[in-house]
C-alpha cells in the first residue's frame, strides 16, 4: 500500500487538475437536445483563442493520433507527395501512418537532438518545380526528444520558396504550454490532443483549419467518413456534432478553457518556461545532458535527459517508480533505455516540480550513476530567486 499521491511525472498524459474532475463528474446529456449546444458552441469558439486563430476548429472523440490522420486525409488526395522531418519518434510515426495511408512522404533525416532545418525544407522546395509536395508536416514539440521547431520560420522557408503546399504541425504536447500562433505563422492545419497541455484525460483531439486547407479538403481529400471536416462544419455551426461526442471530457475541456483563459495563455507560457528552466539548471548540476543540442530548440514542457555511463535509463526509471512512486518518461526507439524524459507541463507549480526533481536525483543516487548531488538544489535556487512575473 501506498499513502500519498502518484507523481505523474511523463510528458503526457498530464496531471488533471481537482477543477476539471470536478467539471466531468455530471450525468451525460442528450446530445441532440438545446442543453447541448451551448456546451458545444462553447467550446468550439473557446478553442480558438488557445490556437490562435479565426478559423474552424473540430474535435474528434478520438487520441491525438486520429488528428493526425484527419490532418492528412482532408486535404490528401491518394499518392500525393508530403515533405515531413525527422525531429524525433512522433515525427516518425507520424511519417509511417503516411506511408500506410498511400501517401508518398520525403522524410527528410534529423539526429533526434535537433529540430526541423527551416533553410533546408526552403532548399527541398525549390528543387520540387513541378509542386509535386502538397504539404509540408512538422511537429513543433517533439515529445520523444524535448525539441521544438522553429514553425515560423518554416513558414517563412515556404513563402521564399514560392512553394503553395499547405502547413501542417502537430502540436499536441505544445499547445496551451508552448507559445504557437496558427494564423500569424501562417499555419493550414493544427494538430492537437487534449492531454497534455490542455490538462485533460486522454479521449480527445483536434483539427484547427485554415480557410486554404478547407478549400483543398472539399475540392478534394482522400476518401473518408468519420475523419470528415465537411461533416463536421454543419452540425458544428449550431454546437453540434455529426456523431456521439465525448460529452463528459466536453464538460472538462470547457472548465480547462477556462483555466487557462483566467491564468492568461501568456503567464501559462512564462510558467512553463520558467519550471523548464529551473529542470535543465538541477541536470546541468546533476552533470547530466539534455538531449536537445539547441538552447533556442529547448522545449519548455518537457525534459529528455541522457542517461550517463552504462546503466540503462528504463533502469532509473523502474526505481524512481519502485521507490518514491513518480512515473518519468521513457526513452523511445532510438533513445530508448538512453533517455528518460521529465514532464513538466500542464496543471503544474514550483513544489510539484521540486517534488518530481528529488525524486529523479533520489533515484540517481540509488540507481548508484555518475552524476553529481546537488543538482535539485540549484532549481531550488532559482526558483526561489526568479518568482514567477505575471501579467
Ligand atoms: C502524444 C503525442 C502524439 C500521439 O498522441 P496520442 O494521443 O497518443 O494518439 C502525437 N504527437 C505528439 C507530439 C505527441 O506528444
Amino acid at each position: 500500500m501506498r499513502s500519498g499521491r502518484h507523481f505523474l511525472q511523463i510528458p503526457g498524459p498530464t496531471n488533471t487538475p481537482e477543477r476539471v474532475q470536478r467539471a466531468m463528474h455530471r450525468a451525460v446529456i442528450d446530445h441532440r437536445g438545446p442543453g447541448f449546444a451551448e456546451l458545444g458552441a462553447g467550446v468550439l469558439e473557446g478553442l480558438k483563442a488557445v490556437f490562435r486563430t479565426e478559423h474552424r476548429v473540430v474535435i474528434y472523440p478520438a487520441s491525438g493520433t486520429g488528428a493526425w490522420e484527419a490532418a492528412l486525409v482532408n486535404t490528401l488526395a491518394p499518392g500525393d507527395r508530403v515533405l515531413m522531418y525527422e525531429t524525433g519518434q512522433f515525427a516518425t510515426l507520424w511519417k509511417n501512418m503516411a506511408a500506410k495511408l498511400g501517401f508518398d512522404p520525403v522524410f527528410m533525416q534529423g539526429d533526434w537532438r535537433s529540430g526541423a532545418n527551416a533553410e533546408a525544407i526552403g532548399a527541398q522546395l525549390r528543387t520540387d518545380k513541378t509542386h509535386a509536395i502538397k504539404a509540408v508536416c512538422v511537429v513543433h514539440n517533439d515529445t520523444a526528444t524535448g525539441v521544438t521547431s522553429d514553425i515560423a520560420a518554416v513558414r517563412r522557408a515556404m513563402d521564399e520558396a514560392g512553394h503553395p503546399a499547405l502547413l501542417l504541425v502537430d502540436t499536441i504536447s505544445s499547445l496551451g504550454s508552448i507559445d504557437f500562433r496558427m494564423d500569424e505563422w501562417g499555419v493550414d492545419v493544427t494538430v492537437a490532443g487534449s492531454q497534455k497541455g490542455l490538462m485533460l484525460p486522454p479521449g480527445l483531439s483536434f483539427n484547427a483549419i485554415s480557410p486554404k486547407a478547407m478549400a483543398a479538403a472539399e475540392a478534394g481529400g482522400d476518401r473518408r467518413s468519420y475523419w470528415d471536416w465537411r461533416d463536421m462544419a454543419g452540425p458544428n455551426d449550431k454546437g453540434f456534432f455529426p456523431y456521439t461526442p465525448a460529452t463528459t471530457l466536453l464538460y472538462g475541456l470547457r472548465e480547462a478553457l477556462d483555466m487557462l483563459a483566467e491564468e492568461g495563455l501568456e503567464n501559462v507560457f512564462a510558467r512553463h518556461a520558467r519550471h523548464a528552466e529551473a529542470t535543465r539548471r538541477a541536470v546541468a548540476g546533476w552533470e547530466l545532458e539534455v538531449l536537445c543540442r539547441n538552447p533556442a530548440e529547448y522545449s519548455n514542457s518537457l525534459t529528455a535527459v541522457m542517461m550517463p555511463g552504462e546503466k540503462g535509463a528504463d533502469a532509473l526509471r523502474r526505481i524512481v517508480l519502485d521507490g518514491f512512486d513518480m512515473s518519468l518518461g521513457t526513452g523511445l526507439n532510438k533513445v530508448a533505455d538512453k533517455v528518460f524524459r521529465i514532464g513538466h507541463l500542464g496543471d503544474f507549480n514550483d513544489l510539484m516540480l521540486m517534488g518530481t526533481l528529488s525524486g529523479v536525483e533520489m533515484g540517481l543516487r540509488r540507481a548508484d550513476v555518475a552524476y553529481k548531488s546537488g543538482g535539485a538544489q540549484v532549481a531550488m535556487d532559482y526558483l526561489a530567486d526568479n518568482p514567477l512575473q505575471e501579467t
